[in-house]
């Protein structure tokens, strides 16, 4: 037995990652991955694809998705493990999100068409799902006007650019409800990526929900978020992960950047009930 390397939180080109699921299998054997989870956005599109590659790989695929909400201002991701693709309730949100993305992401391009060339076609030509921010900076890099996708996201796309737009989302514990519902494992992910995690009494609240588990182990978790999760995951025993959020290209984040111990690992397979 090799030892457990355990990756649970990465993006394929069907959502925003640069790697098709198959090329992110591969990749992920590379780097020496024992079990490693597709976390597309809003989308189960790339599974039957990775399933097959991991399988053929000899490496664990652990099929989940990455759900945007809003919690009042605060934008939450949340991750949902092991969900039945196929039911109803993880569909329509799916194709909520994939409409709510798109038309935003439409005005967005609308603003910054009035001061860049940048059509919605070319957009669109760039995602095989929901498109997102990152299929926006794409064409702007493409176009020389931007150096990388991360200069988009601290300049013309960052929160408070007169180009960005507010993407309309269900609340995390619709998104909690709807994994239940679907038999996943909701766990919500990098918690204080800007900065210190959601007040105590909403995280309360989403537990009771039924919310399993934190992302801790992510580089956006800032060091105080981290202390306060790892007080928060032990007063309410909660399942702990750690992970890259590798997008392939699209992102510094490597893949095997932080790990998710195999009891944790345990602890995410013995509560999937679909
Ligand atoms: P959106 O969901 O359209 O608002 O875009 C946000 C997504 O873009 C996040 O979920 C990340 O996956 C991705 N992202 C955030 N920051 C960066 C960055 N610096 N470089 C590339 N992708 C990023
Ligand atoms: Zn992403
Ligand atoms: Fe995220
Ligand atoms: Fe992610």
């Amino acid at each position: 037995m090799p030892t457990p390397r355990i990756d649970l939180h990465t993006h394929s080109n069907l959502s925003d990652g640069t790697q098709t699921p198959t090329e992110l299998m591969r990749a992920a054997s590379v780097a020496g991955i024992t079990t490693i989870g597709l976390t597309d956005h809003d989308t189960t599109a790339g599974w039957a694809e990775a399933a097959q590659a991991a399988a053929q790989l000899g490496i664990q695929l652990l099929p989940g998705i990455e759900i945007s909400t809003r919690q009042g201002p605060a934008s939450v991701h949340m991750l949902g493990y092991g969900i039945d693709a196929d039911n109803t309730e993880i569909i329509e949100l799916n194709s909520q999100a994939t409409q709510w993305r798109n038309s935003r992401a439409k005005m967005i391009v609308a603003r910054l068409a009035q001061d860049y060339p940048i059509t919605w076609d070319e957009v669109a030509a760039q995602a095989l799902g929901p498109v997102g921010r990152p299929h926006i900076a794409d064409v702007l890099v493409a176009k020389g006007i931007i150096a990388d996708r991360s200069a988009a996201f601290t300049g013309l796309l960052r929160p408070g650019s007169k180009y960005f737009v507010n993407q309309p989302s269900p609340t995390p514990k619709t998104a909690i409800e709807v994994i239940k519902a679907a038999g996943g494992v909701p766990i919500m992910a990098h918690p204080a990526g800007r900065g210190l995690p959601l007040p105590e009494y909403i995280m309360e609240d989403l537990v009771e929900s039924g919310l399993s588990g934190l992302e801790i182990w992510h580089r956006d978790n800032s060091e105080q978020g981290k202390h306060e999760l790892l007080e928060l995951a032990s007063a309410y025993d909660l399942i702990v992960t750690g992970s890259s959020d590798y997008h392939g290209a699209g992102k510094p984040n490597r893949l095997g950047e932080h790990w998710t111990e195999p009891e944790m690992l345990e602890r995410i397979l013995a509560a999937i009930t679909s």
